[in-house]
């Protein structure tokens, strides 16, 4: 659809009206309604978020010799993201667009260590639990890998199914810490063994759990295994914008080591422009989502993250309980921020839809159908309002008859 260009330009102050008005359709996130999209950590963060990336908005993370600033925030960066993941003394990393950069970038590398260094031709594959994220089809998709999901027990990556799936061909393994259908932490140890006996590449997809589980230790839940302090992960994906509350648009992809990490970086010599060297999957790169990542992570600090994480779980435990209590099976035993449960007896969708008259915008599984709910801190505020909803849902849903085939669509 064409739409003209304005003849003359408008005002600042009426723009800013005009797109508060487009907003008023929005979801209301503030208000703790939205279990889906945002990370809510409160105002205070959301005003440091804002005011660092104004400050480096124009800059360009492309040219770390221009802007020393901008290298000197990614390397503290991802040094944090790289000590908290149990990272040894060689490994390394870069700041990326998002999730799915830091997967396609992880299997960019891996596909050519598989060719470089393996000597691998022909068709190359990746082993994947059926619950880790599209993102890896994606890059699957562009890269004309195979992709093999093996079948899920017990809502968690199967060792011995992965197992199985793999070949000489097998470029890469995945387990996530969580997954993102029903936040649970694969077995990370038990796929780290056996990428250490068959010299398989194995990716920890901890992009919702990256900046999440190290504090949630911290404050003293017992996680399994899941990073670099296991010997078979060669390289981790961490969402900066989830858990690690920071300005959308930024990710971690980290590396064992800096040998294997080179076989990520793209140097391109031969056109007119001259050398150029991108480590990610962009080009220009937003100094603003690096500006605004050091500033959020250096104002939490642990003792930051810690009080933040520990509101999200203790809201997952209250919203845990109090679905238990009202008759819904939660899926496998969440640890972290996400939670998916189901009724046995009422669907999914309808009580969805009835939450959602009432405000609430989350999301929902379809292997089980089920509700799914990705808590931020301030969800502490309204777990209470969220269970009273959901009870009323419940029975407004059993007192009608739901109509058959419902589909949902919420996004
Ligand atoms: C969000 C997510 C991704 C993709 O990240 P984007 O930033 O949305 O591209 C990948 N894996 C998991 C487990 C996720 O939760």
């Amino acid at each position: 659809m064409r739409v003209p260009l304005p003849q003359s330009g408008e005002p600042w102050a009426d723009l800013k009206a005009r797109m508060r008005a487009y907003a008023g359709g929005d979801v209301r996130w503030r208000d703790g309604k939205t279990a889906v999209y945002v990370f809510n950590a409160g105002p205070e963060v959301e005003q440091v978020q804002k005011e660092a990336y104004g400050l480096f908005m124009s800059e360009n993370g492309l040219g770390p010799l221009a802007f020393p600033s901008l290298a000197r925030m990614e390397a503290e960066v991802v040094g944090f993201g790289l000590s908290l993941l149990n990272a040894p003394e060689e490994a390394s990393g870069v700041i990326t667009s998002g999730g799915t950069d830091s997967i396609t970038m992880a299997v960019k590398a891996a596909r050519d260590y598989a060719r470089k260094e393996k000597g691998v031709t022909g068709p190359l594959n990746i082993v994947l639990p059926r619950s880790a994220h599209p993102a890896f089809d994606k890059a699957a998709a562009v890269m004309e890998i195979a992709v093999r999901r093996t079948p899920l027990k017990d809502f968690l990556a199967d060792p011995a199914a992965m197992a199985d799936a793999t070949d000489a061909a097998t470029m890469m393994i995945v387990g996530s810490a969580p997954c993102f259908p029903f936040g649970l932490i694969d077995p990370i140890e038990a796929l780290s063994d056996l990428a250490v006996e068959r010299d398989l590449w194995l990716h920890v997809d901890a992009c919702v759990g990256g900046y999440l589980a190290p504090f949630v230790r911290m404050n003293g839940v017992d996680l399994p295994a899941f990073d670099f302090a296991l010997p078979g992960v060669r390289s981790m994906s961490a969402d900066l914008h989830k858990y690690g509350y920071c300005a959308k648009g930024a990710s971690t992809v980290f590396f064992r080591s800096a040998a294997l990490q080179a076989f990520m970086i793209f140097d391109q010599n031969d056109w007119p422009g001259g050398r150029m060297i991108t480590p990610t999957l962009a080009g220009t790169r937003p100094g603003g989502a690096i500006s605004a990542a050091w500033a959020v992570m250096n104002f939490l600090g642990v003792e930051g993250y810690c009080a933040k994480q520990g509101a999200v779980t203790a809201t997952r435990e209250r919203i845990q309980a109090g679905v238990r209590e009202l008759g819904f099976t939660v899926q496998g035993n969440p640890q972290l921020g996400l939670i998916a449960f189901s009724h046995p007896e009422v669907g999914a969708f309808p009580i969805w839809a009835k939450l959602r008259s009432r405000g609430w915008f989350t999301s929902m599984t379809s292997e089980p159908p089920g509700l799914h709910l990705m808590l931020s801190p301030f969800h502490a505020e309204v777990a209470e309002t969220y269970l009273a909803d959901l009870a009323w849902a419940l029975e407004a849903v059993r007192g009608e008859t739901a109509p058959a085939g419902a589909v949902a669509r919420y996004s």
